[in-house]
């Protein structure tokens, strides 16, 4: 329902303008599903992190070491999305999908699963539609119940 809802919004000039701000590409989404380019660290202006995907040692520790990211059946899969692995949802994702929804209103394991129906662009579209303010136009933050920049209070997945 929320993916045709949003979906419809493709069309209206309020979409067209928050596809300027896109910044959303393929290697901002990690394996398990978390989409880095919403994530408070890497939005900070400060020593942001790079994303999940880069493999560098410029990012938390917690990051660095994620047994998700580092898992050994990853590297077995195609598309490198946990969607793909023998074993998901796993105990391990089915942990983070539940923090993330109890605390950030967001499923990870939904966004795992939009991927592997629809396709890493559709999703793209949909999550840059989703996480772009409607005050401002900036992208939003899933890690706070306001906007990074005009302060307005949002719920994203209403
Ligand atoms: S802190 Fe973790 S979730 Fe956030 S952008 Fe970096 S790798 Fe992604
Ligand atoms: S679903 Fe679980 S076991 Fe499979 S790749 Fe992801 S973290 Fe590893
Ligand atoms: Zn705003």
């Amino acid at each position: 329902m929320l993916i045709c809802v949003l979906a419809s919004k493709l069309n209206n000039l309020k979409t067209v303008k928050a596809m300027e701000n896109f910044h959303f590409h393929k290697e901002l989404i990690a394996a398990c599903g978390m989409s880095c380019g919403v994530c408070i660290a890497y939005l900070r202006e400060k020593n942001p992190c790079p994303g999940c995907r880069k493999r560098t040692e410029d990012k938390p520790k917690y990051c660095i070491t994620c047994r998700i990211a580092n898992c050994e059946h990853l590297e077995k899969t195609e598309s490198k999305f946990c969607f793909d692995c023998t074993r998901f949802p796993c105990q391990r994702i089915k942990q983070l999908d539940a923090r993330y929804r109890k605390n950030y209103r967001t499923s990870l394991i939904e966004n795992l699963r939009q991927i592997q129906s629809n396709g890493i662009e559709t999703f793209l579209q949909l999550e840059t539609i989703k996480q772009t303010c409607p005050f401002c136009q900036k992208t939003l933050s899933v890690h706070r119940n306001f906007c990074l920049h005009c302060k307005e209070m949002v719920n994203v997945t209403e």
